[in-house]
């Protein structure tokens, strides 16, 4: 978590100009306030060069105080490169699932595996180094468009946070504003839309550049224009990594190479979207739902 405590402590100092609303921000302080417990072991090894495969063996979890166990005795195996999308009703238990391959939150029963090792045994600097993550909040602070990019990679020069921002879309609309790159964000700065900030929050994870990228309900809060131009972005990002999308609107997700329906009891079925409509389960009645 260390490298993440500079940039808080700012925002903390900053949190009068934040443009995000509070909950986003109180949400994101919970993470990362979340549990001391979660720290590297002495003899952590480095994630060195990530292939990208993702194994849940037997995983339960339930959040600390609380009886109701979230997920139970769910086991997953997401190969290097793959495009798997979650689905499933609210409070299945989708952002959970994906909140411990970074260990935001550690398994109750079971274990977590990224390139086969457990991922309490690894540093956990390096673990969250390869894992991406696009939510529907976007957390923004006060500063210019460059620095909010730069949380990415803060070792970035310049030019690799512009192409950062070419490839996610984004290059194009910072050029239109003020001060370009050096337009301030903020109360006091340049408003921004919706997909806007989305697409600085992914420009943010091309110049982290992870093997590893969630996307959590990440076009969710848009209007369908500024969606499909997040959606390019955001497909862009996908290439060559270790993909996992959780998506409400199902038309989102229909290319995976892997769709798995999860429920409060588990994993319902999983195929690809013509195997679970001709499957006519649980997939094929939320699809039709919304057709
Ligand atoms: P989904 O993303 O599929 O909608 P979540 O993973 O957000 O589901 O939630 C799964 C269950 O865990 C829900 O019952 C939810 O109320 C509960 N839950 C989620 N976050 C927390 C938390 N921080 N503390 C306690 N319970 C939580
Ligand atoms: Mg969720």
């Amino acid at each position: 978590i260390g490298y993440m405590i500079e940039p808080i402590q700012r925002m903390t100092h900053m949190s009068t100009q934040l443009q995000e609303g509070v909950t986003g921000f109180q949400r994101f302080m919970e993470i990362i306030n979340l549990k001391p417990s979660i720290a590297s072991k002495p003899d952590a090894a480095p994630l060195a060069s990530v292939e990208g495969e993702i194994e849940f063996r037997q995983v339960s979890f339930h959040y600390e105080g609380h009886t109701q166990r979230v997920l139970k005795h769910l086991s997953l195996r997401i190969h290097p490169g793959e495009y798997v999308a979650l689905v499933g009703p609210s409070g299945a238990g989708k952002t959970t699932f994906c909140s411990l391959i970074p260990r935001f939150y550690d398994v109750t029963e079971g274990e977590v595996r990224v390139d086969g090792i457990d991922v309490r045994d690894l540093d956990l600097e390096s673990l969250r180094k390869n894992v991406g993550v696009v939510q529907q909040d976007v957390y923004l602070f006060a500063g210019t468009v460059m620095d909010n990019i730069r949380y990415g990679n803060p070792e970035a020069a310049d030019e690799d946070v512009v192409a950062a921002a070419v490839k996610a879309n984004a290059h194009g609309f910072i050029m239109g504003l003020p001060h370009g790159y050096h337009s301030e964000i903020g109360q006091r700065g340049v408003k921004l839309s919706g997909g806007q900030k989305q697409r600085l929050s992914i420009a943010r994870v091309f110049l982290k550049n992870p093997p590893i990228v969630i996307m959590d309900e990440a076009t969710s809060a848009l209007d369908n224009e500024s969606e499909s131009v997040v959606k390019q972005s955001l497909e862009s990002l996908a290439q060559g990594r270790t993909t996992i999308v959780i998506a409400h609107r199902l038309s989102t997700i229909r290319e995976a190479q892997r769709i798995v329906v999860l429920t409060e009891d588990g994993i319902a079925e999983q195929g690809t979207h013509d195997e679970l409509m001709s499957f006519d389960g649980m997939y094929a009645k939320l699809y039709a739902k919304q057709f």
